[in-house]
């Protein structure tokens, strides 16, 4: 095993070397305990034929571990100083180091370009926090399959991809993810763990897609989600009156689905919207 890189020993080192220094821009907060890359990597990995897509590698903290775990590792990173000393402090032969803004890039395109026959596709990232959504739902909405996503993310975002029915933290954002994938919290992370330190504390998660449900319109079926959850406090009744700009439609929608007009969307399982789109999809 080489020297690990997630220390603040390699990670000072590093630094005084190249003469890079953290970009707050890129959200750049870098791992300094091994032991934490090395938990990512675990359950990230569970084959080392898996290819590892990693979203910022940053200056190779967990990419070393992944490289140690998969024979095929993509790593993104969108600042350019980085590559370089990507290069130099791992250097694999099994390492592609892509200079891309993980936002604009392709993701069925780039899944197509690096995958060999046969090997399954998983994700792996201490995400930059300001990006964090649009980032998961570039991989979700990606038609070429990907088997499992295991991610650090500020705390309070993680909960709300957790929360269930009831929770306050359960919104339209926790109702989608679930359409799709299952959901469970690895670990929770402190923010001591980071060089520099941010403000927040973190927890990494991993999203398995199940593949359980299929609805025709899945646009549709989300903005109908959110549709219940305009505004929090008031009913669905209410919200999908606003929705449609229809009380009738509204209505008749809840009523097919066997529900109370007077629950709020908080209190509705994904089941119910599931139910909720199937019966009234001519309404939306
Ligand atoms: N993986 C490293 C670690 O755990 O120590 C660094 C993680 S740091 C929180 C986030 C990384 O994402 C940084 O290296 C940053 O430059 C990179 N990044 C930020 N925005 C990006 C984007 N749009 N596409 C690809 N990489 C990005």
């Amino acid at each position: 095993m080489s020297e690990r890189i997630a220390t603040v020993k390699k990670t000072k080192e590093i630094q005084d070397t190249y003469q890079v220094f953290t970009k707050k821009t890129y959200g750049q907060n870098f791992i300094v305990v091994p032991n934490v890359v090395e938990r990512i990597a675990n359950a990230a990995i569970h084959d080392e034929n898996e290819m590892v897509i990693e979203i910022g590698p940053g200056i190779g903290a967990l990419t070393q571990c992944l490289c140690e775990r998969s024979n095929h590792v993509i790593a993104f990173e969108i600042d350019e100083r980085l590559p370089e000393i990507l290069e130099k402090e791992i250097g694999l032969d099994h390492l592609t180091v892509v200079l891309k803004d993980f936002l604009k890039v392709d993701v069925n395109e780039e899944i197509r370009k690096y995958r060999k026959a046969g090997q399954k596709v998983v994700v792996a990232s201490n995400l930059p926090y300001y990006i964090t959504t649009p980032i998961l739902f570039a991989l979700f909405e990606a038609k070429e399959p990907i088997e499992r996503i295991t991610v650090m993310m500020q705390r309070e975002v993680a909960q709300r991809f957790l929360a269930r029915q009831n929770d306050k933290e359960y919104n339209a954002l926790s109702v989608i993810t679930q359409y799709r994938c299952d959901v469970s919290k690895v670990m929770d992370i402190s923010r001591n763990v980071f060089w520099p330190k941010p403000n927040v504390d973190s927890m990494v998660i991993q999203f398995n897609f199940h593949h359980r449900y299929h609805v025709e319109d899945e646009n549709a079926f989300f903005e109908m989600v959110k549709g219940c959850f305009t505004q929090r406090r008031k009913t669905i009744y209410n919200n999908l009156q606003a929705y449609l700009g229809d009380k009738d439609k509204a209505r008749k929608l809840i009523e097919r689905a066997n529900l109370e007009p007077s629950l709020r969307g908080q209190q509705c399982t994904l089941e119910d919207f599931l139910t909720m789109y199937e019966n009234g999809k001519d309404l939306l």
